[in-house]
């Protein structure tokens, strides 16, 4: 019994110091760490440019590891006098999405990058990651010791001037609720009514999605009214270009309808006006596009008749890491997904590592791989396409939004990672 009552107090104690510990390091505010990613496919840099303190703190105080490893880039934070590991964050970018194109063979580029950490008690050692495409591995690309009074740390009110406002859950509440940043670009003054419409008509919808629907009280939805000198947005290939606050464009790395901007210091001066888990940005054109970046941000534009599909299938890449389930014949794709490596997105695999994957969610009387016929349309198993590639690749479901915007939803695996992100964030 003695024994017993050590062991309840033992886990009382471990259990009370893990919960405390975002109090023993961390203040509830945010470090924001700007680092430019550069080089080629190989070698390749993330070197810090700009470090900002902000306000507030606005993921979970409890969910401090990221567990996961999903990401191409990864951040840890030790704590330099311990060599603790206090936080991390697995997430993507642009540099790692054109590292993957043939022209990064031979040239090099760089591309402005943010992260965020809670802002720090004491000096901190903070390592960079980056994923090698050819294992699959995180590797350590560069690491930083930060003290929270490094000269280089900006301790402004705010930087920028936009109005903001909170539309949907409770401003008070940031730390356990899923904060959505939305931005707006391509909205000029007078088109700003237009914008708040188009953020209503734009997370409602998201709302009647699983697991959304659920969690909606869980979720916050800011609005930043960013103002443009003009309407609309950069469309090259027609030779139009406006003058956007956020410089967002189509045609991302040759790809027409490929929504992107790679401003992103911008991005993160506007959202830091407002508690931020994710940023979303509204493209004010009826061109048809998008593009969502695993915890970095989101673009749509707004005013194609599939506009709100789009949004919701983005936003899934952007908090969960999903994969896109579609593919194509084209051997362009052919070592997106090398067949001997077990891709980290929840929702793809190549059957090397299914166990770790969606297995347990195949009932026994589905072979794997599944036969792509009307018998399972509705059940979950492996059907192979997926994640660009025709062969090779599986995905859970005959279809899903992260297939094709005709869904009726999420399948049941993109739905399970989506209900465990949120919960990661709000901190159950
Ligand atoms: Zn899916």
């Amino acid at each position: 019994m003695k024994r017993l009552v050590l062991a309840i107090l033992f886990l009382f104690y471990f259990f009370t110091v893990f919960a405390g510990d975002f109090d023993n390091y961390f203040f509830h505010k945010t470090l924001r760490i700007d680092f430019i990613h550069s080089g080629g496919r190989e070698p390749e840099q993330m070197t810090i440019i700009d470090m900002k303190e902000l306000p507030f703190w606005s993921g979970s105080t409890t969910n401090l590891i990221d567990w996961w490893n999903y990401g191409n880039n990864f951040v840890q934070v030790y704590d330099s006098a311990t060599g603790k590991l206090i936080f991390s964050r697995g997430f993507n970018s642009l540099f790692k999405e054109w590292q993957r194109l043939p022209e990064s063979k031979k040239k090099t580029l760089a591309f402005y990058e943010v992260v965020e950490i809670p802002y720090p008690k004491a000096t901190v050692k903070v390592k960079f990651f980056s994923r090698n495409f050819k294992t699959w591995k995180l590797e350590q690309k560069s690491e930083y010791y930060i003290s929270p009074d490094y000269y280089m740390i900006k301790h402004d009110k705010k930087y920028s001037d936009f109005k903001y406002e909170l539309l949907w859950g409770d401003s008070t509440d940031y730390e356990n609720r899923l904060d959505i940043a939305f931005l707006a670009d391509g909205y000029s003054g007078k088109s700003m009514e237009k914008y708040k419409n188009d953020v209503e008509r734009m997370y409602k919808f998201m709302f009647e999605y699983e697991p959304f629907k659920s969690y909606k009280d869980k979720i916050n939805i800011w609005v930043v009214y960013s103002v443009s000198q003009e309407d609309g947005t950069d469309d090259p290939r027609k030779d139009i270009y406006k003058r956007s606050c956020l410089n967002s464009t189509f045609n991302t790395f040759g790809s027409d309808r490929y929504l992107t901007t790679t401003d992103l210091r911008r991005v993160y001066d506007f959202a830091s006006l407002v508690p931020h888990d994710q940023v979303y940005i509204l493209v004010n054109t009826d061109k048809y596009g998008g593009g969502g970046i695993y915890n970095f941000f989101s673009l749509t534009s707004v005013d194609h008749r599939l506009s709100r599909l789009v949004f919701v299938h983005e936003f899934g890449h952007a908090l969960a890491g999903l994969a896109d389930e579609y593919y194509y014949d084209e051997p362009e794709y052919a070592d997106y997904y090398p067949d001997s490596l077990e891709p980290w997105e929840p929702n793809i695999t190549t059957l090397v590592n299914f166990d770790a994957k969606w297995k347990s969610m195949v009932h026994d009387t589905v072979p794997v791989p599944t036969p792509d016929v009307p018998e399972y349309y509705n059940v979950v198993g492996a059907f192979e396409g997926g994640g660009y590639r025709s062969k090779g690749v599986y995905r859970p479901m005959h279809t899903c939004l992260m297939k094709e915007l005709s869904a009726p939803g999420f399948c049941p695996v993109c739905r399970k990672a989506l209900e465990e992100r949120i919960k990661f964030v709000v901190g159950e």
